[in-house]
């Protein structure tokens, strides 16, 4: 009998594709094969994300377009997961105007999908399967990688910090570090298995081991990962500013495996707005930090998070986010407008900001940011940097794609045999998002 396929379509942030990355290698001991096509699969997951309503209005789009697939195709199997199963609301819209969707199951029994699968083709009834919290359990599933070369590594699980805006603590529970022996018995497999660069994930990577019970810094595993053989290229993500540490800044400086490139989202530049986002910094602090890394790393490439028509955000509140953005000079951002998430405390702030204004403010914004972009990029040009080859170009079967230690997408000639490899490249060409170059 021919072995069954399986899509999983991710939306959302690198915990959601490291999550499908496990899903898919459960699958794969399952005996199901890989496949782009939905039309040939058996069974498709959808691991959604609840941070923007976009993407949550994009799940229900389409799982409204596999109606007609399931009718043709009885025996598919489609899955939801991810952080909006989490929400029972969600979970209700689905069970009741999506009634082709067989199993529902949350972020924290991903481990259990072989028996819910099973428990479905036994019973062919909806199977609803969310537990709260728990992620315990997942540390025995392994990832099934996309790429041999570049890793991503859970090291905490959770928020505590309830920004206003933000539907994480209530989708992915509180805060829980990872043993450490465990993170860095997983990252020296990774090395021996000639993995290069990993990529350390939490939501809040920079109050790392607060829930050990015992003294132990996010500081302190990046300097045991750092010895690690094999690894030569160190990355996290997400730090939160009021927890960014002189030890960690210290860390980040003297590690020569920790690249330079830092992911410090700010939100807004308005000392009022983030008052009311609940993000515990002010504008003032939040620059005296970016001073403190610049200076102790002044290579580093920053990027950053904005949102822009936060409940009761002003003309002059907006104003101090574009002040802030000339200030510090980003990298790179990822620019939202504002969307109500239900269930969060912002959801109920009388003082919405009309759409309009909130257009007309995200173009203001991009206006400003990509130049800076472009500036910050012109630092590159003619300079020779060393690039992790990742793939080859979508667009071009001769042209290869990879990444500098600072994140910078860089494209350049090449033979797909170097893909995995560090290579030198000579930047010739500079613009807002990639460089380009040769390689030397
Ligand atoms: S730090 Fe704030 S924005 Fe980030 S996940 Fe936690 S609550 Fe959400």
């Amino acid at each position: 009998m021919k072995n069954k396929k399986y899509t999983i379509v991710t939306y959302g942030c690198q915990m959601n594709e490291h999550d499908s990355e496990k899903i898919s290698w459960l699958l794969e001991k399952m005996g199901y094969e890989w496949t782009d096509n939905k039309k040939e699969s058996d069974l498709i997951i959808y691991n959604t994300c609840l941070v923007r309503e976009n993407a949550e209005l994009r799940v229900y789009g389409q799982l409204g377009a596999l109606k007609n697939l399931k009718r043709r195709k009885p025996d598919l199997v489609i899955a939801v997961c991810g952080c909006m199963m989490q929400r029972e609301e969600a979970r209700n819209v689905i069970l009741s105007k999506y009634k082709h969707v067989d199993i529902i199951f949350g972020t924290s029994n991903i481990h259990k999908l072989p028996q819910l699968i099973n428990r479905y083709e036994q019973t062919g009834k909806t199977v609803v399967d969310i537990v709260e919290d728990d992620r315990e359990t997942i540390e025995e599933v392994e990832a099934n990688r996309k790429y041999s070369f570049k890793a991503f590594v859970n090291i905490m699980y959770g928020c505590n910090n309830f920004c206003t805006y933000c539907i994480v603590p209530y989708t992915r529970g509180r805060e829980k570090s990872r043993e450490p022996e465990h993170i860095l018995k997983e990252i020296q497999e990774l090395g021996e298995k000639g993995y290069k660069e990993i990529t350390l994930l939490g939501q809040n990577v920079n109050s790392y081991g607060k829930t050990l019970g015992y003294d132990y810094s996010f500081a302190k595993l990046l300097r045991e990962v750092n010895k690690i053989d094999g690894i030569e290229r160190i990355r996290f993500m997400t730090s939160h500013p009021k927890d960014l540490s002189d030890e960690l800044i210290k860390a980040i400086s003297e590690l020569d495996k920790v690249c330079e490139q830092l992911h410090l989202p700010v939100q807004s530049g308005s000392n009022r707005v983030l008052k009311a986002m609940n993000r515990k910094y002010t504008k003032e602090d939040y620059i005296l930090l970016i001073e403190k890394i610049t200076k102790a790393v002044p290579n580093i490439a920053i990027s950053t998070d904005i949102i822009v028509g936060f409940p009761g955000e002003t003309e002059e509140d907006f104003n101090e986010t574009l002040d802030l953005i000339k200030k510090v000079k980003y990298d790179s951002a990822f620019t939202f407008l504002y969307s109500i998430r239900e269930g969060t405390v912002a959801a109920n702030m009388k003082n919405q900001v009309p759409n309009r204004i909130k257009h007309e403010r995200f173009q203001r914004l991009l206006d400003t940011i990509y130049p800076i972009f472009y500036e910050q990029n012109l630092k590159y040009m003619n300079k020779v940097v060393e690039v992790l080859v990742e793939e080859v170009s979508k667009n071009n079967d001769n042209v290869l794609t990879g990444r500098t230690r600072t994140g910078k997408l860089v494209h350049f000639e090449g033979d797909k045999s170097l893909i995995g490899k560090l290579v030198n490249v000579k930047i010739t060409t500079v613009k807002s998002f990639t460089l380009e170059g040769y390689i030397i």
